[in-house]
C-alpha cells in the first residue's frame, strides 16, 4: 500500500518513526487470521486485543449492523430508547452472576472504567457516606487510559506524567511474591502475602473513607496472571466486611476468556460491578458497559430527590443501536456455539497441554494459562530487560503469528473459535520464532 500517507494518524503507543521504517499494515481478516498488505497470513493468537473472541468477519454480525444501520442507525440516548439496546441489555444481564441486573452501556473499557467509578462515588454519597471517596486498585493492574483509569493504573508507565486521582492506594500484584514456575491454572500461593496490606490500608484510611476495590481478576496487560486459589473470595469477604464495593475489571476476562461467560461466574464471586468491552460484540463495533447490581442503581435512584447530586452521567453513543445490534448478533453465536464454556473444556484442555508443552524452549522461566488465555515468560538473560520480548513479536510477526509481549512476556488470547489445527499452528509458528531468536 504504497499510496498510504502514514503522516498524519497518531497512532496510540507507537514508536512513530520505527513504525513509519517498517509499516505494519494490514488489509483483510477471516476467521483466525489476518492478512498484511503483501498477502501474508498471520495467525491471530491475541484475537486483535483480546476482543475478536469470535474470530474475524463473522458474516451474521456484518449483516445484523448493516441491517440495523438502514432500519435505525441512531437516536439520542437521552430520554430515549431503542429496542436492539433494551434486548442486548436484558441477555446481557442472563450471563452475569445473579443480583446483577443492570447495564450501563459505554464506548470503550476505559469509559466503563470511569463509569463504575463515578456510580461507586454516587452510591456512596446517596447513602449518605460522601465521605467514602478512595479507592483500592492492585499493581500491575490496568484500567484504561481515562483520567479515573490512570489513577488506578498498576503499570507505572500508564500512570508517570500525568494528573491523578491522589485517592487510591494499591494492592501487591502476582509477580511481586515469586514467579508461579509452570503452574496450571491458578498458582496455589500468594493469597496471604497479596491480601495482608488490604487491612494495613483500611487501619490507616479508616473503611468509612474508601469507596471501592478494583481489580481485574485476571491481571491482563501486567502480564497474564491467574489469582491465587481464593484470592477473589477473600477481597469479597474484605470488601463486605468494611462496607467496602468491589468492581471486577472484566474487559479482558469477560466474554468467555476464562471458561465462564464472566470470571465472575467463573470464580464463584459476585462483585458489585463489572466492567466489560472489547469481545463485548465480538471486537466489532465500539462499545462497553457497566453490569451492576441493581440494589446499587436502585440507591441511586431512590436518593436522586435528596441532597445527593443527581447522577449526571452518559455519552452520544452509549447504548447505540448499531453497537448493540452487533451484540445480539455475537450473543447468537456465543451462545450457539457454547463459546462461553470452550476454554473450559476440550478445548481449554488443549490449549493448555499445547502452552505448557513449550517448557522445554530456550531461557523460558514460567508458562501460565487460564480458559483460553496464556502466557510464556522469557529470562531476558544477557539482554537488557523488556527487550527480549520484542524481538520474540517481531520474529513472530515475520514468521505469519500475532502475539503480545508485556514486556519478557509472550500473551496470548487465541479466538475462541480457534480450531486444534489452528492451535497446531500456532505452536510451530511460536517455537520456531523463538528458536531463531535464541539460536
Ligand atoms: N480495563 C482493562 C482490564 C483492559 O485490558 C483495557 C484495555 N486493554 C481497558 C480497561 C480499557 O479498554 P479500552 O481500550 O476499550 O478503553
Amino acid at each position: 500500500m504504497s499510496d498510504l500517507n502514514l503522516e498524519h494518524w497518531w497512532q496510540p503507543f507507537t514508536n512513530v518513526r520505527a513504525f513509519r521504517e517498517q509499516p505494519r499494515i494490514f488489509s483483510r481478516a477471516a476467521g483466525s487470521f489476518l492478512y498484511r498488505d503483501d498477502g501474508q497470513d498471520v495467525l491471530d493468537i491475541t484475537a486483535g486485543l483480546w476482543c475478536c473472541n469470535l474470530g474475524h468477519g463473522r458474516r451474521e454480525i456484518a449483516d445484523a449492523v448493516q441491517q440495523q444501520l438502514m432500519e435505525l442507525d441512531y437516536a439520542p440516548p437521552f430520554q430515549f430508547g431503542t429496542a436492539p439496546a433494551f434486548r442486548f441489555a436484558e441477555r446481557l444481564v442472563k450471563h452475569c452472576p445473579d443480583g446483577i441486573g443492570r447495564v450501563f452501556f459505554t464506548n470503550s473499557g476505559s469509559e466503563a472504567v470511569d463509569t463504575a467509578l463515578k456510580i461507586a462515588y454516587s452510591y456512596q454519597h446517596a447513602r449518605g457516606k460522601a465521605e467514602k471517596r478512595r479507592f483500592i486498585s492492585r499493581q500491575q493492574g490496568y484500567h484504561g487510559v481515562n483520567v479515573g483509569g490512570t489513577s488506578l493504573q498498576g503499570l507505572p508507565n500508564n500512570r508517570q506524567g500525568f494528573p491523578v486521582l491522589a485517592e487510591v492506594d494499591f494492592l501487591p500484584g502476582l509477580l511481586d511474591i515469586e514467579r508461579n514456575a509452570f503452574s496450571r491454572g491458578c498458582p496455589k500461593f500468594g493469597t496471604q502475602e497479596m491480601l495482608k496490606s488490604f487491612e494495613e490500608i483500611v487501619a490507616v484510611r479508616g473503611a468509612d473513607k474508601i469507596c471501592a476495590v478494583i481489580i481485574e481478576p485476571i491481571s491482563g496487560a501486567g502480564g497474564m496472571l491467574p489469582p491465587p486459589i481464593d484470592y477473589l473470595k477473600t477481597i469479597r469477604e474484605l470488601c463486605d466486611k468494611h462496607d467496602i464495593l468491589l468492581i471486577f475489571d472484566e474487559v479482558i476476562t469477560g466474554f468467555g476468556r476464562t471458561g465462564s461467560a464472566f470470571a465472575a461466574n467463573e470464580f464463584g464471586v459476585t462483585p458489585d460491578m463489572i466492567t466489560a468491552a472489547k469481545a463485548i460484540n465480538g471486537g466489532t463495533v465500539p462499545m462497553g458497559a457497566v453490569l451492576l447490581k441493581d440494589s446499587i442503581q436502585q440507591v441511586i435512584f431512590d436518593h436522586a430527590s435528596t441532597s445527593a447530586p443527581e447522577f449526571f452521567h452518559g455519552n452520544t453513543y452509549a447504548g447505540s443501536p448499531v453497537a448493540a445490534a452487533a451484540g445480539l448478533a455475537a450473543l447468537d453465536i456465543y451462545e450457539s456455539e457454547q463459546l462461553f464454556t470452550c476454554g473450559s473444556g476440550a478445548k481449554g484442555q488443549y490449549w493448555a497441554d499445547t502452552l505448557h508443552a513449550m517448557s522445554d524452549l530456550p531461557q523460558v522461566i514460567d508458562i501460565r494459562n487460564y480458559g483460553l488465555l496464556g502466557a510464556v515468560s522469557f529470562d531476558h538473560a544477557e539482554l537488557p530487560e523488556k527487550t527480549l520480548g520484542p524481538k520474540i513479536h517481531q520474529r513472530c510477526l515475520d514468521n505469519g503469528l500475532l502475539c503480545r509481549a508485556v514486556g519478557d512476556h509472550m500473551v496470548m488470547s487465541p479466538p475462541l473459535s480457534i480450531t486444534e489445527q489452528e492451535i497446531d499452528l500456532f505452536a510451530e509458528r511460536f517455537r520456531r520464532s523463538v528458536k531463531q531468536v535464541l539460536a
